[in-house]
């Protein structure tokens, strides 16, 4: 009987419980450790800012369907990992103390690190949760007039978001913005390829902006934000009444001591996903150190990988499903100007871009039945 214990209940974590309750006969026991007990679906989060859904539709009950796996549910926070006795200590209202694994999969996310631009926290939104899309919708329902900004700091790895938020923006405040009462900009830290793993969707996503209004900015690596104004280190000035987001990411500052990270806190793996110089461990999703942005889609290929390798160990067999870095995205500019983005981070070989109305309804269509798939 084999003990497998996962940490974090996002896209990485629950797509690896399930798909190692499904294969494992019910001997072994899959253990999920999550603070919430509801999973959140973030590519949505635009959509709810903008009052276009509500929090019952983008949220199910996480440890109700586990359950249904035959996965044992733990709410409670990692403090401290032991590799050596292969136990994890565990602080929670409904467990205090340590678990025991005979595989690991470290499943905990990134670290939103704020506090690498001075200001943020006082003058900043974002929109990297509930709570922080529902108040950054209150403050667009009672923006009347001025400059929007929307952004990405330096190390912010989700370009997604950004570019969707701007879209709601501009249909939103159509009229406003024909008239010039409203503006709205959108800055990067880098260049449009570096926000997209090395992507080529400069010309595409560009006349979109244009098309509606947008006004875009390069090179401009946010270092500090203070009231009504973004700075650059670059010298950048750039007046804003409001202003959204992305912080720059790291991975978990309290894997720190184990060796296993990066300068940044992000998890070293192989191809397997397997983590380096931890044996029966695997790391998966926004938590680990692999190049260019952070996509749920990545998170699901990654923890499917894991779990097949998983799955070949406990069965005595050597693991060998290798993991393919890829960007499969669709920015939904909620009509013609959608994209639709598959490209390869590691080989630019593949690459393909398609653009319409079609990929704002296949996004829609496509996170509604994941969820109702996964619930
Ligand atoms: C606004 C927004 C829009 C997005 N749009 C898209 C999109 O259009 N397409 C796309 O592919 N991706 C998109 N993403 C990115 C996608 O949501 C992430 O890549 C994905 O959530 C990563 O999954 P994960 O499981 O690695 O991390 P997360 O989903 O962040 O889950 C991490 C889990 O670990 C838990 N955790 C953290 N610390 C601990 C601890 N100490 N102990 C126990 N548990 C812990 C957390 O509570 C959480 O349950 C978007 C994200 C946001 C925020």
């Amino acid at each position: 009987m084999a003990k497998i214990l996962i940490l974090g209940g996002g896209f990485a974590g629950l797509i690896a419980a399930k798909r190692l309750a499904l294969s494992l006969d019910k001997s072994h026991e899959v253990t999920l450790v999550s603070p919430n007990t509801n999973f959140t679906f973030y590519p949505a989060l635009v959509h709810l800012a903008f009052g276009e859904c509500t929090v019952d539709d983008i949220s199910f009950d996480l440890a109700a369907s586990l359950k249904e796996l035959g996965v044992r549910f733990v709410r409670g926070e990692v403090i401290r990992i032991n590799p050596a006795r292969r136990k994890v200590e565990i602080a929670g209202n409904d467990f205090d103390g340590e678990l025991g694994y005979d595989y690991l999969v470290l499943a905990m996310g990134r670290r939103l690190a704020t506090e690498k631009v001075p200001g943020f926290f006082e003058h900043a939104q974002h929109l990297l949760g509930v709570k922080a899309a529902l108040k950054f919708g209150e403050l667009v329902s009672a923006f009347r007039d001025g400059k929007i900004v929307v952004g990405m700091c330096p190390d912010g790895r989700l370009p997604v978001p950004v570019c969707e938020t701007a879209f709601a923006l501009a249909r939103k405040f159509e009229t406003e913005m024909n008239n010039g009462k409203i503006r709205v900009s959108v800055i990067f830290p880098g260049s449009l390829a570096d926000a997209f793993g090395g992507a080529n969707l400069h010309k595409e996503l560009e006349s979109a902006f244009e098309r509606h209004n947008i006004s875009v900015h390069y090179d401009v690596p946010i270092s500090e934000i203070s009231f009504n104004e973004v700075l650059s280190s670059k010298k950048h000035k750039i007046e804003c009444d409001l202003l959204m987001l992305v912080p720059p990411f790291r991975g978990q500052g309290m894997l720190r001591g184990l060796g296993i990270t990066d300068g940044e806190d992000f998890v070293r793996v192989d191809g397997l996903m397997r983590v380096h110089g931890l044996e029966r461990t695997y790391a998966i999703g926004d938590i680990v150190a692999f190049s260019g942005p952070k996509f749920a889609h990545m998170a699901v290929g990654q923890a499917e990988v894991a779990a097949e390798n998983i799955f070949a160990e406990i069965s005595g067999e050597k693991p060998c499903t290798e993991y393919y870095h890829e960007i499969a995205a669709i920015i939904d500019a909620g009509g013609p100007d959608s994209i639709y983005l598959h490209y390869g981070v590691w080989d630019d070989s593949l690459y393909q871009l398609k653009k319409g109305r079609f990929w704002s309804w296949a996004k829609d269509s496509h996170d509604a039945f994941w969820r109702m798939r996964n619930k």
